[in-house]
């Protein structure tokens, strides 16, 4: 991976039970307690896993640190809602070429991890230069193709993007023109994802930096063709933004 996320000189992490250790002091800071505690659950297990399968500490920070893990937590945990199929799936209006929610109007299209930044940057520059979603709608996402309305970047999409769903496209279109009709919204696994990122942030502090990312601002670099270091550096949020967004969530009504 291009970008880095270990400190220089940072000391690193005595193994994988010291991490479980940390990680049951560690807090989601914003995000309430009860998804605080699932998220900590979650992160649990899966170093008990890395344990039990021998993994090295030091590539398991990294993933930590890239938020990987929290990515793969919460495919894991979407996994498993699809498998459910609740009403919100069985009665989703999503379909292909169906792209109003790929029309980003705040400029950033939600916040994403570093290895999901590396994974989207890597599928689009090669498209650098070509019309991108922003030929279709001033605000659409670059990764979209403006003709089929379809992503470019499906199988590098990041967690917002898999959690995004709706069962009213109608909502959909007049979101996409500044409204704010009710129909859409993430599936739980994207609650998952936040919690174990902002666990993850304090299980790594004081040895890696654990950022977030504008997603808007990767897709539109990388179709522009700007270089992933350079795009990174655009694109990081402030520190405060996984914070504010987990709040976010405490705020929203149930
Ligand atoms: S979330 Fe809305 S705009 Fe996006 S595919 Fe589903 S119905 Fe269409
Ligand atoms: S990455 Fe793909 S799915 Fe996500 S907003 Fe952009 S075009 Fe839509």
């Amino acid at each position: 991976m291009a970008a880095k996320s270990a400190k220089p000189g940072a000391r690193s992490l005595s193994g994988i039970p010291a991490l479980r250790r940390k990680l049951l002091r560690a807090r989601a800071r914003g995000m309430p307690r009860f998804l605080e505690d699932r998220g900590r659950r979650l992160l649990d297990a899966y170093l008990a896993t890395a344990e039990a399968e021998g993994r090295p500490a030091r590539a398991l920070a990294g993933d930590i640190a890239s938020g990987a893990v929290a990515q793969k937590l919460a495919e894991m945990t979407g996994a498993q809602i699809r498998a459910e199929e609740p009403e919100q799936l069985r009665e989703a209006a999503c379909s292909e070429g169906c792209a109003f929610c790929c029309i980003l109007l705040e400029g950033d299209g939600g916040l994403i991890t570093e290895a999901e930044a590396v994974q989207l940057h890597g599928a689009l520059a090669p498209l650098a230069g070509q019309p991108d979603g922003r030929a279709w709608n001033a605000n659409a996402c670059a990764a979209l193709d403006p003709e089929t309305r379809l992503c470019r970047a499906y199988d590098a999409r990041p967690t917002v993007c898999r959690s995004f769903i709706s069962v009213d496209v109608e909502a959909c279109r007049e979101n996409a023109a500044g409204g704010d009709e009710d129909g859409s919204g993430m599936l739980g696994n994207h609650l998952d994802y936040l919690a174990v990122l902002a666990l993850s942030r304090d299980l790594m502090r004081g040895t890696a930096l654990v950022a977030t990312y504008n997603m808007q601002t990767i897709t539109s670099a990388a179709i522009d063709g700007v270089a992933l270091d350079k795009a990174l550096k655009q694109a990081r949020h402030k520190s405060a933004e996984l914070e504010d967004t987990c709040a976010d969530i405490g705020n929203s009504p149930s």
